[in-house]
């Protein structure tokens, strides 16, 4: 493949952005390839070259690059009545109706414009309703670049993750391992008096993806109301993603008290939301005390895209096809790894999918299982799948990023070049792009 042309322009990039991106996981080596256009579930680089697409905008695009027609219309049609006000439209009004008729959790919503201001408002939100400062997040989860939860370490010794963010911020988060209900209960005993809320995703998909097992998320929904703490699930990745558009909360039957969206919810436009029960929402600005506000929060053109994107899942058999093809996806890797790399784990579910370089431990997990092992039924290889960030994190990255990200990239399938980064099969794929795709599997590993 020639790549020339992107070549240049990363030149010119470097000079002007930092970083030569806007985001640091799109500056992917030794340079990155620069999007000329998409094409359904494919992408086309400013040489020409064409690739599967199963990053699709890091979550976002249900659809792939051709959203379907009504999409693109109220996207038109809110683009040039406007484009934004400063002033309500009825297009949010009607976006969050949908989604409070359909997610279990939420009556109410404040949205945003990221995923990050999703978490950061929840967070407020939070600590304002409940009076105490300390939140409960899972290692190696993510949030967004937020203050507090940019954090590492573990209860007792978490410190900022990154420079630039002092380190009291870090005072007031408490990491626990994910799927360790022991854990999370010790620290409310310790601290369930201070403790505002537990953020978690309730699939941790920025670093696995490690899927909860069974009665864990319960735990978690148990643990926070006997302490009058809040329970948060981040549903930036899994919101209409997982379990329709009931959500990851709808396929556990799980319901949190606040849940934060973002990525397909604005139909590839730029969004986040927190919605929730509606006492608590309302304690945002100005309904209460809670600060919250956004000069482009609400954006109709955004709205509208989220809200067409929503319509047409609910009208049509949209999660069919891209659970069946993602079912497709993980069952013929799994087959292709069992011959070729059996040391690695095909994880995922519904329509996420990641290879991890890496397997659980068969001895430590015999032992570990003595007494027998909570099961998940949402991942596939359950016996071997990691359970926590810390067993993801013995993953080969360097395997998965210089090499075989590299070696796909080349055979036309873009993966998200992050070993620990969940990817993502559209409406836009067909059986021939899986077929295509597991045999550039089979001949990269
Ligand atoms: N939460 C989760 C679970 C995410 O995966 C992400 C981003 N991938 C965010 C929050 C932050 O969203 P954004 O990048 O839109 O700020």
């Amino acid at each position: 493949m020639n790549h020339d042309e992107s070549r240049a322009l990363y030149d010119r990039a470097l000079s002007v952005l930092a970083g030569g991106v806007n985001s640091s996981v799109r500056a992917t080596q030794p340079y990155p390839f620069f999007v000329e256009r998409g094409d359904g579930a494919h992408v086309i680089d400013a040489d020409g070259n064409r690739y599967v697409d199963y990053v699709l905008g890091y979550g976002p695009l249900l659809y792939g690059h051709d959203a379907p027609e009504p999409v693109q219309s109220a996207v038109q049609k809110h683009a040039a009545a406007g484009p934004m006000y400063g002033a309500p439209t009825e297009i949010e009004v009607e976006h969050a109706e949908f989604v409070a008729r359909h997610v279990p959790s939420v009556e109410m919503l404040r949205f945003v414009n990221s995923g990050t201001e999703a978490t950061v408002s929840a967070v407020r939100l939070a600590r304002g309703v409940t009076g105490r400062d300390k939140i409960v997040v899972m290692q190696g989860g993510y949030h967004g670049a937020q203050e507090s939860t940019l954090v590492e370490g573990g209860p007792g010794n978490a410190k900022p993750s990154t420079p630039g963010i002092p380190s009291s911020f870090a005072e007031h988060t408490i990491p626990v391992p994910f799927n360790d209900e022991e854990t999370v209960r010790e620290v409310f005993e310790e601290h369930g008096e201070d403790i505002a809320a537990v953020l978690t995703e309730p699939i941790l998909a920025n670093t696995g993806i490690v899927h909860p097992v069974d009665g864990y998320l319960e735990a978690l929904r148990d643990v926070t109301e006997e302490h009058g703490a809040l329970l948060i699930f981040d549903e930036v990745i899994t919101g209409f993603r997982v379990g329709g558009l009931q959500c990851a909360q709808g396929k556990f039957g799980v319901t949190p008290d606040l849940t934060t969206f973002g990525k397909i919810i604005g139909g590839g436009f730029p969004v986040g939301a927190v919605g929730g029960k509606a006492e608590l929402v309302e304690q945002f600005t100005p309904g209460g005390d809670v600060f919250q506000s956004g000069t482009f929060s609400g954006h109709p053109v955004t709205m509208a895209a989220g809200h067409e994107y929503l319509k047409y899942a609910a009208e049509n058999d949209v999660y069919g096809h891209v659970d069946r093809l993602g079912e497709k996806l993980r069952s013929g890797i799994t087959d292709i790894l069992e011959d070729q790399a059996p040391e690695y784990t095909v994880v995922g579910t519904d329509s996420m999918f990641k290879t991890v370089f890496t397997r659980h431990g068969t001895a430590e997990r015999a032992d570990a299982c003595a007494d027998g092992c909570a099961q998940v039924e949402s991942c596939p290889n359950y016996d071997v799948c990691p359970k926590t960030g810390a067993d993801v994190s013995k993953a080969e990255t360097d395997r998965w990023e210089r090499v075989f990200w590299q070696e796909m990239k080349d055979q036309g399938v873009f993966l998200t070049a992050n070993q620990f980064e969940s990817q993502f099969v559209s409406y836009a794929h067909t059986d021939e792009d899986i077929e295509e795709t597991l045999e550039a599997y089979k001949r990269a590993l």
